[in-house]
């Protein structure tokens, strides 16, 4: 057992001084305001908890900022897909090991404490399963294992190369599985992460370019009562093509042909009508928002303004993981919306309340629903992950509460976070991971082989 003191945390209810936070066996089992300081406590100034990035392709890390020059024709997500499968065709399981251990521990460094890991690099190379078929999804539970950072790991049903159950290109070789194959996968990622703290297991049906409706139908299901996880609408060729297929946009007929709940989350849901913008919102799904790579890839802007005023509710993800950042993904989220709407402050729903504060309440609680976390945030049987941050930081100078966070995410930059806990375990310190340098020569040496 070991407790914890702040001068102000950001409890469920809202901000409280004085807050006592006691850990049992990596649990918060007691949360107390108004609460002098015991002489065994360690203290803190500010805290407020750990976030999840709900959406990550781990490997992707590897490749971050390698497709920034313009290539021959017009750059877009399809011509950046060619150099990411590229990338993911030639890595091994020790690479991913290395890129995903990396990513998690700057992940923490950043202060997401849980990652939804959407996961489809399941084959070997020339498209041949391995004799474990969870070789690595084992890899992913390592790294997680490594970092200290908590998972919710959806490996991805991938089939077919477009809608209507186009056969895959050659380049997809790794992601394929018959829906048989991919049950067999679902029990070994069970068995994988069994003995990981806090980790759970969700499916994640990769698109509906990828799974046809009866193989949905199929999938769904082996989550057995964990998180749906799907992309949909992220690219209007996409949602092209899903009307050319069937008449329907992605996000219009996933609510009338799949068993849409609270369970679910929809990944970008970037291009929607008016009409499927309302529905999604009150289908109590969360749409998994992925700011930075939707700004990456030019994919377009969510309508967050008509989504929020209409109840729906949103969670972060780092998707690519070009750049990691809880503050980086808020951000974004809420600049993309100032200029589309020429406004500022567009997302904090109402006067005189803090952007910062809204969009963070909002991504807390849509991140917890869509990774099955039934209680989060600092209260009684909720994980002990915890995010203090340096109030002595320049842009959080004289700052208390609700004017920290908007500090922290519209004016910091990256140094603003001290410490974070991660499962009751502190692994980042002064703003630095504990294994960093371990895990940056790792993945030091793996990316500079894959590139060379
Ligand atoms: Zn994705």
């Amino acid at each position: 057992m070991s407790t914890l003191h702040f001068g102000s945390a950001l409890l469920p209810s809202g901000w409280a001084d004085d807050v006592q936070i006691v850990v049992t066996d990596g649990i918060i089992t007691r949360v107390a305001a108004g609460t002098a300081p015991g002489p065994h406590d360690e203290r803190h100034a500010l805290a407020i908890p750990g976030m999840a990035s709900l959406h990550s392709h781990a490997f992707q890390r590897g490749m971050a900022g390698l497709t920034e020059t313009r290539g021959t024709v017009a750059d877009t997500f399809w011509t950046w897909r060619e150099t990411m499968y590229r990338f993911a065709l030639n890595m091994t399981p020790e690479d991913i090991e290395a890129v995903a251990t990396l990513l998690y521990v700057e992940m923490l460094e950043q202060g997401f404490t849980r990652v939804g890991e959407f996961h489809y690099l399941h084959h070997d190379r020339d498209g041949s399963p391995y004799a474990n078929p969870a070789e690595m999804t084992t890899r992913i539970a390592r790294a997680a294992e490594i970092s200290g950072i908590a998972l919710t790991l959806l490996p991805s049903f991938y089939a077919h190369g477009s809608f209507g159950g186009t056969a895959p290109h050659d380049g997809q070789r790794r992601f394929i599985c018959s829906v048989d194959q991919f049950a067999e996968l679902m029990v070994a990622a069970r068995a994988a992460v069994r003995a990981l703290p806090g980790a759970n297991v969700g499916v994640a049906p990769h698109s509906l370019r990828a799974v046809t409706p009866d193989e949905l139908a199929a999938i769904v299901p082996l989550a057995d009562g964990g998180p749906v996880h799907i992309h949909a609408a992220e690219q209007t060729r996409e949602v092209d093509e899903c009307i050319a297929w069937c008449g329907h946009r992605p996000v219009e007929w996933l609510l009338d042909h799949a068993p849409i709940d609270r369970h679910w989350c929809l990944i970008h849901a970037t291009h929607m009508t008016a009409a499927e913008t309302t529905a999604l919102a009150k289908s109590d799904a969360v749409a998994g928002l992925c700011p930075v790579t939707e700004a990456s890839l030019g994919d377009g802007i969510f309508p967050a303004r008509e989504f929020a005023a209409a109840g729906g509710r949103f969670g972060i993800g780092t998707d690519s993981n070009v750049l990691i950042g809880v503050a980086d993904e808020l951000r974004q989220l809420e600049y993309g919306q100032r200029l589309k709407h020429r406004e500022r402050n567009v997302l904090s729903g109402g006067p005189g309340v803090s952007t910062g504060r809204a969009l963070f309440d909002a991504a807390l609680a849509g991140g917890a629903q869509a990774l099955a976390q039934t209680v989060a945030g600092f209260q009684s049987g909720a994980r002990a992950d915890i995010v203090t941050l340096d109030t002595a930081h320049p842009s959080l100078a004289g700052r208390s509460r609700d004017a920290v966070l908007d500090g922290w995410m519209f004016a910091a930059g990256a140094g603003a976070i001290a410490g974070v806990w991660a499962g009751g375990n502190k692994v980042v310190e002064g703003g630095r991971h504990r294994l960093r340098q371990r895990a940056r020569d790792a993945f030091g040496a793996a990316v500079r082989r894959l590139v060379a």
